[in-house]
């Protein structure tokens, strides 16, 4: 279905991003990954889905890195014909002991990257009369939790940067949605489970009952691959009148 398509993936060494990015090659689109740490495992389990891979380095909190990373692609496929700003970290703090240089951070990373990726993005799609953004936000982009304020903002700022988006696109064949996952098993939540498990002298099993059952009513994590079907419907041709929608996938977290 996505042959010929390119799709430019944040944050997609691991987690989520990695299965939304699995999930889109296996429907023929290559694929340009991003984020750090290995990526050299990630660039083989891609190509070994029959497509073609790229990898770009950018610190997604670097305006002109990104600027770097999308002149990349251009130049190595033509185009970027969906984008899927999911990068992203996390921190945890009340809102008067957040260290600034953290909020900073998860602001740049979380929010201001998705900005940034895709304003650069949206001329060739324009052009192309054709393209998909999809931003990966969260539960805590339609709901809060404590100890998570710069996270909670960035990500409800995901959540009108993905309307606004889709908006002044409406009339075109660019459309812009947001997933918002609740828990997923990633590095992202194991630090989280890791945490809770030291401060309540819990095993890792219990730690992670003890986080499902507090917001969770699956009482189950979303996984990446679930993610990436969802990231393939708003791709597909049944997607192409849905516009700005934040689409929770969260085992009823949102539901309470
Ligand atoms: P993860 O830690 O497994 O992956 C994060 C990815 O982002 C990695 O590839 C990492 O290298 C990359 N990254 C981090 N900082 C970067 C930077 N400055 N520049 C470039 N890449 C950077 O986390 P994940 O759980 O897969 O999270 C992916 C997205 O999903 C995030 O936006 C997160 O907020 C969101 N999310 C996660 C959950 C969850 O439960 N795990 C729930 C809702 C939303």
């Amino acid at each position: 279905m996505l042959a010929n398509k390119t799709a430019l993936v944040t944050g997609s060494t691991s987690g989520i991003g990695l299965g939304i990015a699995k999930a889109l090659a296996r429907q023929g689109a290559n694929i340009v990954l991003n984020g750090f740490g290995d990526a050299e495992g990630p660039q083989a389990e891609i190509a070994a889905l029959g497509v073609q891979v790229a990898y770009h380095g950018a610190d997604m909190s670097k305006p002109s890195d990104i600027e770097d990373m999308m002149k990349f692609a251009a130049d190595r496929f033509g185009r970027v014909d969906i984008l899927v700003n999911n990068a992203g970290i996390q921190h945890v703090a009340r809102v008067e002991d957040f260290p600034v240089e953290r909020w900073d951070a998860v602001i740049a990373i979380n929010l201001s990257s998705a900005f940034h990726a895709t304003r650069l993005a949206l001329p060739a799609m324009r052009a192309a009369n054709w393209g998909r953004i999809i931003n990966v936000a969260s539960v805590h982009g339609l709901v809060a939790s404590a100890e998570k304020s710069a996270y909670v903002a960035a990500k409800h700022g995901v959540v009108g940067l993905t309307k606004v988006t889709a908006l002044e696109n409406a009339t075109t064949g660019v459309t812009c949605n947001a997933i918002c996952p609740g828990w997923v098993l990633t590095p992202l939540v194991q630090k989280q489970v890791d945490a809770k498990a030291a401060a309540l002298g819990l095993s890792n099993e219990d730690a992670k009952k003890q986080l499902l059952g507090e917001k969770e009513p699956s009482m189950q994590f979303t996984t990446p691959e679930e993610l990436g079907e969802l990231a393939v419907f708003f791709c597909s041709p049944a997607g192409a009148n849905v516009r700005g929608v934040a689409w929770n996938m969260d085992g009823g977290w949102v539901a309470q």
